[in-house]
């Protein structure tokens, strides 16, 4: 999943854990990856239809769902549109306004048909990379849990996943990563919980003019998210759902992620912005605490609008 996965467990048979972890992981981006050749997803997108295995399938479900939920800004769809601009890849490159006007019409959970074979409309492409390592950690999480773990951190790229407290019994802390520098932009208490963090600042490449170009692409424009954030962090009980916030909310920026969290609800939320605020939902005030040489403006955000 071009990223580093760190576990750290107590209790239970954590050997065999770890081990069965380990191979969850493997199996998971050996069907999910777009960039394997013989994985589901590949598979679908080179064959246009295709039978899928169990967690590919019921992975793209829960995708179209998230995509309904968030009014397209995460879209699995986006897979043609990631491909040409190829910004994670060995050779990115800054497409003409032509040919993302070509694909943009491909985009969209209406041309992704899923009955017992899943369809897609030509030309089409789905890219399950903004939601499998969330995904992943669920998994891990469920693993984890079955071997008896009680205690135990995984970070999977930005994907971290709590199970239990510290062996002491003590919350866990998760370190929110400064998107604009090298430490901590604040320290969030945890037990039992994903935090996931979307961000411009990890993955991106800068053009021969300077200009940075950022791996999270809106969907309704087809060229990487002009956001007012700098990175945004879903606390929640459901990693899977968690990745998916996280991109769209990074898409959405500050106002629409506000609106949607008070629409929705269901999750806690970290907002980091390009002007230096980090807005924090009302289930965090206990739980967070701002770093000594921190300098953002901690914010609470309220439930609803101010008047
Ligand atoms: P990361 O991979 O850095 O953890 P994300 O979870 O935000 O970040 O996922 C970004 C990846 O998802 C991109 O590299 C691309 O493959 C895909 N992607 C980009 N834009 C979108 C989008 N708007 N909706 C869904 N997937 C996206
Ligand atoms: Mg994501």
């Amino acid at each position: 999943m071009d990223t580093y996965m760190v576990i750290t467990a107590e209790g239970g048979d954590t050997e065999e854990a770890v081990k069965s972890v380990s191979r969850e992981i493997s199996r998971l981006e050996s069907v999910l990856s777009r960039t394997i050749d013989t994985s589901s997803v590949s598979r679908l997108n080179t064959e246009g239809s295709a039978v899928l295995d169990e967690d590919t399938s019921s992975l793209l479900a829960a995708a179209l769902t998230y995509s309904a939920d968030t009014n397209g800004a995460f879209d699995v769809t986006i897979a043609p549109l990631v491909e040409l601009w190829g910004i994670t890849s060995d050779d990115p490159r800054v497409p003409s306004q032509e040919e993302i006007d070509a694909l943009l019409p491909l985009v969209g959970g209406e041309h992704v048909h899923m009955d017992d074979a899943v369809t897609l409309d030509t030309g089409c492409a789905v890219d399950l990379g903004g939601i499998a390592k969330g995904y992943a950690s669920q998994q891990v999480a469920d693993i984890l849990r079955a071997h008896g773990v009680t205690s135990a951190v995984v970070s999977l790229g930005g994907n971290v996943y709590v199970c239990g407290g510290k062996p002491d019994g003590t919350p866990w802390n998760v370190g929110i990563q400064d998107p604009a520098g090298s430490g901590y932009a604040a320290m969030v208490s945890l037990t039992d919980r994903f935090a996931v963090t979307s961000g411009g600042y990890q993955r991106y490449f800068e053009a021969e003019d300077g200009t940075v170009y950022r791996h999270i692409l809106d969907p309704r424009t087809g060229r990487p998210a002009d956001s007012d954030l700098l990175s945004v962090t879903i606390i929640s009980d459901d990693g899977t759902a968690a990745d998916a916030y996280s991109t769209a909310l990074y898409v959405m920026g500050e106002q629409e992620a506000v609106s949607f969290w008070r629409a929705h609800g269901g999750f806690e939320l970290i907002l980091i912005t390009a002007d230096g605020r980090l807005l924090y939902t009302p289930g965090l005030s206990d739980a967070i605490t701002k770093p000594e040489d921190c300098a953002y403006d901690f914010q609470l955000l309220t439930a609803q609008p101010a008047a």
